[in-house]
């Protein structure tokens, strides 16, 4: 199933400021990072909810995809990951 990584900002009104100007956010901004599984109708967007069940609306869709069999987050993103997301992963892979 594709999935669609997902940046929880610390400041979620500053999620469609980033979308707008396509920059990544400095690390000070993201509190957690989330997996969603992608739109069965739109892929690369996600669903209204992640993994673990926290609603998407308000979070930063990010373009990463898996380079590599086992890989589950973007190396930048890797310590802000949701443990519980990353559990879900784990065992949908
Ligand atoms: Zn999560």
């Amino acid at each position: 199933m594709p999935m669609v990584i997902l940046l929880e900002l610390s400041e979620p009104a500053d999620a469609h400021l980033y979308q707008v100007s396509g920059e990544d956010p400095e690390p000070a901004a993201v509190h957690l990072v989330h997996a969603a599984a992608s739109g069965p109708d739109a892929p690369g967007d996600p669903a209204d909810t992640t993994l673990c069940g926290t609603s998407t609306a308000r979070m930063l869709p990010t373009r990463w995809q898996p380079t590599a069999p086992g890989e589950r987050w973007p190396q930048r993103w890797r310590p802000w990951a949701c443990r519980i997301c990353d559990t879900a992963l784990r065992s949908a892979r």
